[in-house]
């Protein structure tokens, strides 16, 4: 979080700001255009490395739903990364517990969630999608199936990871209750405040035009145990249409299930809207639910029609979003936001 942070400070801020900013008017201004060129999207900083790793795929004519499967599991498995996959931060009782999801354009889906000791949930994902009649596994259920599928059991917690929980324990003041006021995130330095959320949601198009889209997390930190976000909910952190487009969340997933989150940015499209002003949208409706949290909480949606035009919106400022195709790589652009 610290390092995102840092990042965005020098690498967003500043004059190098202002020439992103110019990219992403282009880029929402940039008319449909008719031939698909392939493209992959992500969330946050760390969809950079992700994406080079999604585009290796799609350059080959790969088919989206392998660009997005290959692709987050760069930050899964990324040691550095405490809020998405192996090296997670854990819940409030010291376990790591993830949640993923991934979709097609054709409506097929598939998802974890709460799941332990498997280092990249998105792979249990595809496999729940593809190998079973559901969509949602949860659990100890979807531990016993990874299992069954052959993934290997492995101990999460990195010493970095039970260092952090430790130094949070000295100060926590999360106690369950059934008062109002534990949903106000950020002002009581609970789970989901400014610092303590990311997540990586990847959206792709491939060359024959089909879109996927994968959403992998740890969740929000120190959460209660049992607790699980908008990733692995379809219609809520991820959602793909092929004949719309697709969508994908960050930040405080409870906000984002609330209003069916991704969901709604498509519907949005569908109904005539790019892929921008979806995204404010959305991020409005969430806001104007709740005005006074909305000030201390982020949520961020991302989004790409079916043509490849991209758009972002969040609540606060500082989220960011990594985009690929054939003419930029390595491209990090800001998201304009509420605040
Ligand atoms: N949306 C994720 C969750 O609520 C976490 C995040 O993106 O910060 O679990």
């Amino acid at each position: 979080m610290v390092d995102r942070r840092a990042f965005l400070k020098t690498s967003l801020l500043g004059a190098s700001a202002l020439a992103l900013a110019g990219r992403v008017s282009a880029d929402v201004a940039a008319p449909a255009s008719k031939a698909v060129a392939a493209k992959v999207i992500s969330t946050w900083d760390f969809g950079v490395a992700a994406n080079r790793a999604a585009w290796a795929v799609l350059d080959k004519g790969g088919h989206a739903l392998d660009a997005v499967e290959t692709g987050v599991q760069v930050p899964e498995a990324d040691l550095k990364n405490h809020s998405v996959g192996r090296a997670g931060y854990p819940d409030r009782d010291g376990r790591v517990t993830l949640d993923a999801s991934i979709m097609d354009a054709d409506g097929n889906c598939g998802a974890v969630a709460a799941l332990e000791h498997i280092a990249h949930p998105i792979l249990v994902a595809r496999r729940v999608m593809e190998r079973t009649p559901h969509v949602l596994l949860v659990g100890d259920g979807a531990l016993q199936f990874a299992l069954e599928q052959g993934f290997k059991k492995e101990e999460l917690l990195t010493p970095e990871s039970e260092k952090a929980w430790h130094e949070w324990l000295k100060t926590a003041h999360y106690q369950p209750s059934a008062n109002s006021e534990v949903r106000d995130y950020g002002k009581t330095g609970l789970p989901g405040g400014h610092d303590n959320h990311d997540t990586i949601g990847m959206l792709a198009l491939d060359a024959q035009g089909r879109l996927a889209g994968a959403c992998t997390t740890s969740g929000m930190a120190w959460k209660l145990h049992g607790r699980v976000g908008d990733s692995p909910i379809i219609g809520a952190g991820l959602y793909v249409d092929g004949e719309i487009g697709a969508a994908t969340s960050t930040g405080v997933g409870e906000e984002v299930i609330r209003n069916a989150g991704s969901f709604l940015v498509v519907e949005l499209m569908r109904q005539g809207r790019t892929p921008q002003e979806a995204c404010h949208e959305a991020v409005m409706r969430i806001v104007k639910r709740r005005p006074d949290a909305a000030k201390d909480l982020q949520v961020g949606f991302l989004a790409m029609n079916r043509h490849g035009d991209v758009g972002a919106w969040a609540i606060q400022p500082g989220f960011s979003y990594a985009v690929c195709d054939a003419q930029r790589q390595d491209t990090l652009l800001p998201a304009k936001s509420v605040y």
